[in-house]
């Protein structure tokens, strides 16, 4: 018997945590984003690899909630002989589900390996397991900041989901139009499946600031005015945050998107605050 779903067809992302507290903390939001009934959760993967152990241990604890789990898995930094002992690994353990991505090395460190870019990952997924997983591949609906151009970037997504990626999931943002351009411009090249937009709560200004300046996420300027304005009171931040977020997912959703990817940054009150107001 299939499971019930969320009607709005949501999914949590997680990363994995380094202290026991970390731990217990991430079990509990687990439970509760569970009851949600979303699609599956995925867990982050460290640059370069570097939280193998600690992603495989979260995936583990996160799936024995019932709900489909899914490991990020990057590419770069790692030869074909490890990356195939970890998908073995992962079917073994019972995973069906992986987020396939090239990744982004540790500063200072130099080698590759031997795959370089994720369409190239997800060709050797594909050749080595055939159909065992279900994968889903990064979009960057505002470019990825290495790519020359968004239709070149876009052309790199193309190429991605044609090698066999089941589903994308994007980069966070905070202008709706980014997205529907994004995927106007995919179904041209002819990329059929789900493009799901990534949701990412605001909660503190500070960080994510610092996170959008590193990966290439824009935050417009209006919202960067009244987030500064609001200096350290963490539930004016919260508050604005809220609306600002849930407008932006109904209108994704009325604009036809196929579901909402939240940040959870292991939290689970940001999130559920938006997805009531979307329900409620
Ligand atoms: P790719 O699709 O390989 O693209 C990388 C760059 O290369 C782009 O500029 C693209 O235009 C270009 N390109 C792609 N293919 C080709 C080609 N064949 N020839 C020439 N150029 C090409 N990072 C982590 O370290 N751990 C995580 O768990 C993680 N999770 C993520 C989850 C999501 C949903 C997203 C959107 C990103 C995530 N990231 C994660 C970040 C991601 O690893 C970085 O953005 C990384 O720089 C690119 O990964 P990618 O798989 O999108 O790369």
């Amino acid at each position: 018997m299939s499971r019930q779903e969320h009607p709005l067809g949501i999914s949590f992302e997680f990363f994995p945590p380094n202290t026991d507290a970390g731990r217990e903390k991430l079990m509990r939001t687990r439970d509760q984003l569970a009851a949600y009934q979303p699609r599956f959760f995925s867990v982050t993967y460290g640059a370069g690899g570097s939280t193998q152990v600690r992603t495989r241990n979260a995936v583990r604890e996160i799936s024995q909630s019932g709900i489909t789990t899914a490991p990020h898995l990057s590419c770069i930094g790692s030869d074909k002989a490890q990356l195939r002992d970890l998908l073995a690994e992962y079917r073994e353990e019972g995973v069906d589900s992986l987020v396939a991505l090239r990744g982004d090395m540790p500063s200072g460190t130099a080698s590759m390996g031997e795959l370089r870019y994720a369409n190239e990952l997800v060709e050797f997924i594909r050749e080595e397991t055939g159909d065992h997983f279900e994968i889903a591949v990064g979009a960057y609906p505002e470019s990825h900041p290495e790519a020359p151009s968004l239709d070149k970037d876009v052309e790199n997504f193309a190429r991605k989901m044609k090698a066999g990626a089941n589903i994308a999931i994007t980069q966070y943002f905070f202008t709706a139009d980014a997205y529907f351009n994004f995927v106007d411009k995919a179904r041209a090249l002819g990329v059929t499946q789900p493009i799901i937009p990534g949701i990412m709560p605001i909660t503190n200004y500070t960080k994510l600031a610092r996170f959008s300046d590193a990966c290439g996420a824009e935050i417009p300027r209006w919202i960067r005015k009244q987030l500064e304005s609001y200096a350290d009171d963490s539930e004016a931040i919260a508050d604005f945050g809220n609306e600002v977020v849930t407008r932006l997912c109904e209108r994704l959703l009325d604009g036809g998107a196929p579901g909402l990817h939240f940040y959870t940054l292991n939290q689970s009150a940001p999130v559920l605050k938006i997805v009531d107001n979307l329900t409620g």
